[in-house]
């Protein structure tokens, strides 16, 4: 995953380009480090750590230069250790590379380049990429020249941030992960996402898979690497984007997170502006097919849980979610009567995007829903709807698995011909979660969350639209939280996890007015076996050791069910001390395989 951000511009470098790396160390926060390029050096600073604490040992604010690569680090291939940390050099310490990704082929290039005499200091399958640059410098190319060559050379998906002593430069390479270029007044931003430069410019030029970005202080050029290693020069438009520079900065908030759970309220009315037409076509083009596909990874392929339950009750059709990692193992069901829904924040996630490939091979018609515009999978798709709901910085996702749940209900309604029913419903359901979010809830949550944050298991039972918010619920635990949690659906306790349940063992139960009688028949179930009932309900029942009130609100209870679950893990990571924004082992958006 990483975060890469390169500047060059007129004016000194350090403060943005720390600011910039800032923005991204939601990407990964194993290491962090940058190379300060002058007409004379390299200099590398790079440690093990978060970016404040690596900063408080090194000083990235010295020395002042104008051309500063940056990297904040989620290893792959090589431990934790400051010779792993990004940036790496070339033997001379002429260029210097971050890099987002995986070099597949590693292994081999860096067999050949040994041979060629080439001295390795890390374990990274990254170092390559400078070693093999120096050795195509060394054949007689130019560095331009050298960095396009090494595209077709590399496997995997990369992106790749260059910059050489001397040269007043910065080169960027996109092959599979995320890159997008920033243009201001005093210089150019190369970054893995516009969080990184947001706060310095709104102007972006989005960058495709095989291309190369060669960035001056007063100047972007974008060139397309051909398959015979030549460039060709590419007319990109520059796009002012909407985002709110306020939605990638915490604030007030002690974290993103929290911030990010009450932004809700806006990310309903925010996803719901879809613009009618291209809903409505979205959902002809549903009803030409003749086989339906939602695609999805982790709290995306759980919104896809939910819109299979809208879908068939809203408009009664049929839709099969499949896990991103998974498709590929369902191929044989894929041709060209099959329509595939995508469903990614980032629209980087490499499982989705190679799903996606193989189904547009086999002719199938890709639709997304996706936050981030001018990411890879709205490139791939032949149509997209966007949540426009702004960055989200925290890793656990919130307002957007809101915003992907309010748009598979808009298309739901539109199927059926009830898109004004449908986008009324919405309205509503932006009150219920300003109150659901108020302070005094939060005070609620806050002191249930103190009762659960010693124990070893969790467990949220559901049925029908609150089964996959369950799951929902489950994922938020345990990835912020690290309590182990697990979801099922109510009927299925019986069939095996009720011999989990013992004294004191807590169970969320999620009930409607849909499922009331089964789920707290299956809450009995626990009861007997002394475990502890932590109902969200729109009703009280003496079963109930906590009760948190949610009102009930039918086909959107996937939403109202799932605020006081978000609020709960986040409660839960605080008061173990734990950063609900930075959990470990994770990153944001998962562009690795
Ligand atoms: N493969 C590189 C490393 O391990 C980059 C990792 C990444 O993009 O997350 O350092």
């Amino acid at each position: 995953m990483c975060g890469i951000i390169g500047f060059i511009g007129k004016i000194k470098a350090n403060e943005i380009v720390l600011d910039g790396l800032k923005h991204l160390e939601y990407r990964g926060y194993d290491s962090c480090g940058v190379s300060m390029i002058t007409l004379s050096d390299i200099i590398v600073k790079k440690d093990v750590g978060k970016i404040d604490e690596v900063h408080a040992r090194l000083n990235f604010l010295e020395p002042a230069s104008n051309i500063i690569i940056s990297h904040t680090r989620w290893a792959t291939h090589g431990g934790i250790t400051t010779y792993n940390a990004h940036p790496h050099l070339d033997c001379k310490k002429e260029i210097t590379v971050v890099h987002n990704g995986i070099i597949e082929n590693y292994k081999e290039i860096k067999k050949y380049l040994i041979e060629k005499g080439h001295k390795f200091k890390s374990e990274t399958d990254t170092e390559v990429v400078p070693h093999l640059i120096e050795e195509e410098i060394n054949k007689g190319k130019k560095f331009e020249e050298a960095c396009a060559s090494i595209i077709k050379k590399i496997r995997g998906s990369s992106a790749l941030v260059i910059g050489k002593k001397g040269v007043e430069k910065i080169i960027g390479i996109k092959i599979g992960s995320p890159l997008v270029v920033g243009v201001s007044e005093f210089g150019n931003f190369i970054a893995s996402d516009i969080p990184a430069f947001l706060k310095y410019t709104k102007n972006v030029i989005f960058v495709k898979d095989y291309e190369m970005v060669i960035a001056s202080k007063d100047k972007v050029r974008v060139y397309e690497v051909l398959k015979n290693g030549r460039i060709k020069k590419v007319k990109k438009k520059v796009y002012t984007i909407d985002w709110n520079v306020e939605k990638a900065e915490k604030g007030s908030f002690q974290h993103f997170m929290i911030k990010e759970i009450l932004e809700q309220v806006d990310a309903i009315k925010l996803a719901s502006m879809q613009d009618r037409e291209k809903l409505e076509s979205f959902a002809e083009n549903i009803k030409n097919y003749k086989n339906l596909f939602f695609l999805g990874a982790g709290s995306s392929y759980h919104a896809s849980l939910v819109g299979k339950y809208l879908f068939s009750k809203i408009a009664k059709t049929t839709v099969v979610p499949i896990l991103a990692s998974e498709f590929i193992h369902y191929k044989d069901l894929i041709n060209d009567e099959s329509l595939i829904i995508a469903i990614s924040q980032s629209g980087e996630t490499y499982d989705v995007l190679e799903a996606v490939k193989f189904a547009k091979k086999v002719g199938a018609k890709i639709l997304s829903i996706v936050n981030v515009n001018g990411s890879s999978l709205t490139w791939e798709s032949d149509d997209y709807l966007l949540m426009n709901v702004g960055p989200e910085i925290g890793v656990a996702a919130t307002k957007t698995y809101t915003a992907e749940i309010v748009i598979l209900s808009l298309i739901s309604y539109a199927l059926s011909k009830r898109l004004e029913e449908g986008k009324k419903r919405l309205e509503y359901l932006q009150n219920i979660i300003y109150n659901l979010t108020a302070e005094n809830r939060r005070k609620e949550i806050e002191g249930i969350a103190r009762f659960l944050k010693d124990k070893k298991s969790i467990f949220v039972i559901g049925r029908g639209i609150l089964y996959p918010t369950a799951m929902e619920g489950a994922l938020k635990i345990k990835e912020i939280s690290y309590i182990h949690a697990e979801a099922f659906a109510g009927g299925e306790l019986k069939h095996g996890t009720l011999s989990l349940i013992e004294k004191g063992v807590p169970a969320i139960v999620l009930v409607d007015e849909e499922t009331k009688d089964s789920i707290l028949s299956n809450a009995h179930e626990i009861k007997t076996r002394e475990g502890v009932i932590i109902g969200v309900s729109p009703f009280y029942n003496e079963i109930f050791d906590y009760f948190i009130k949610v009102p009930e609100c039918g086909y959107e209870n996937a939403v109202s069910h799932v605020i006081p679950l978000q609020l709960l893990s986040y409660y839960i990571a605080v008061s173990k001390g734990l950063d609900p924004d930075k959990p470990r082992n994770l990153a944001k958006s998962i562009t690795v395989k």
